[in-house]
């Protein structure tokens, strides 16, 4: 992935990572190691959105390496050794890298599911893209059969990248849309499917339910499958998005996250919190509209974007 996307995803969190600097005073002087600036620090990660629970399990972290390391080295534990191992403890905190799953034996089906409005269908297209870039032939699957409207978005977004798309008319039967999708790419030899669904709202029951049905009747359509349910999360709700990303879990056994809309928030530290308390890994960042910019999630770039380079403008190398 390009150096440009990247420093996208840093400018976005830009914000964060300074706010971060500017409550601890470390791009001023030096951090004084007193519960005051233990204080501000946790108020900062919690403002960044990190969460409760996931901001006092890696202080307490932070705190206990800290002590141990003043104990062997008289002298040390300033900001820049503070910084080092708060980043540690926060790039240990969200686990190492996850992939999007893939079906090494024949098409792989991604499942991708958010509420209304979170950028479901840029990322379902931008996943078609990058399927196509590796040589793949994806279909794009229209599993919101509520409104026309969201056929004919995703009608426009395969045209424009020369895919098939597989859409029923409005009113249709979701799960049906997904097996016939299924079905059409055994017959093309498709290597991908990508089914976009409607923005369930996560307080209504009945249609987190028809995703469960969707996701199994795809299994009927292909063992396996989906092999992906990619849930699209967007970064500027913060803690909104752990609560949906719960129901969704629940209801559709969510395997993987696309944090999008990273390019535009100061928020972004719910990656760590659905990592620490769903259990679920962060596999993808959206940083733009355009149909590149999708990374696959790196956890140490993230850090380094969500906290700004170690020790600040002091410049160290944590
Ligand atoms: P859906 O209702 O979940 O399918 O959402 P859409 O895919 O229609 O996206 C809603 C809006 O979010 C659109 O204007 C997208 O261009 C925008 N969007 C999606 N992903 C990103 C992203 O990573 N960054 C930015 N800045 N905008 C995004």
């Amino acid at each position: 992935m390009g150096e440009g996307l990247l420093a996208r995803m840093r400018r976005g969190l830009e914000r964060t990572g300074q706010h971060l600097r500017d409550r601890l005073g470390v791009a001023g002087g030096r951090m004084r190691l007193d519960e005051a600036s233990w204080e501000a620090l946790e108020a900062a990660l919690l403002e960044a959105d990190v969460g409760v629970r996931t901001t006092e399990l890696a202080l307490r972290d932070v705190r206990e390496r800290a002590r141990r390391h003043a104990a062997g080295a008289p002298g040390a534990g300033g900001a820049p050794e503070v910084w080092a191992l708060l980043r540690a403890a926060l790039i240990e905190r969200l686990g190492p890298p996850a992939r999007l799953a893939s079906n090494p034996t024949g098409t792989t089906a991604v499942l991708v599911v958010g509420v209304n409005g979170a950028g479901k269908t840029t990322t379902a297209a931008k996943l078609a893209f990058r399927f196509k870039a590796e040589g793949g032939y994806p279909i794009l699957a229209c599993a919101d059969t509520f409104r026309a409207a969201a056929a004919e978005q995703l009608a426009a977004w395969a045209r424009r990248l020369g895919v098939d798309c597989v859409c029923h008319a409005p009113g249709g039967d979701p799960a049906a849309v997904a097996f016939d999708a299924l079905k059409a790419a055994a017959a093309r030899g498709a290597g991908a499917v990508i089914v976009d669904t409607a923005g369930r709202l996560h307080t209504r029951q009945n249609l987190m339910e028809e995703l469960g049905k969707v996701a199994r009747v795809m299994g009927r359509a292909l063992p396996g499958a989906p092999h992906e349910v990619l849930l699209v999360l967007d970064a500027t709700t913060g803690q909104n998005g752990l609560q949906q990303a719960r129901q969704f879990r629940d209801a559709a056994g969510v395997t993987g996250v696309a944090l999008v809309k990273l390019d535009g928030t100061a928020r972004g530290g719910v990656a760590l919190a659905i990592r620490e308390e769903l259990g679920i890994p962060v596999k993808l960042a959206g940083v733009g509209e355009g149909l590149d910019d999708l990374l696959d999630f790196d956890p140490a770039a993230f850090v380094d974007a969500l906290i700004g380079a170690a020790g600040g403008a002091e410049g160290g190398e944590a």
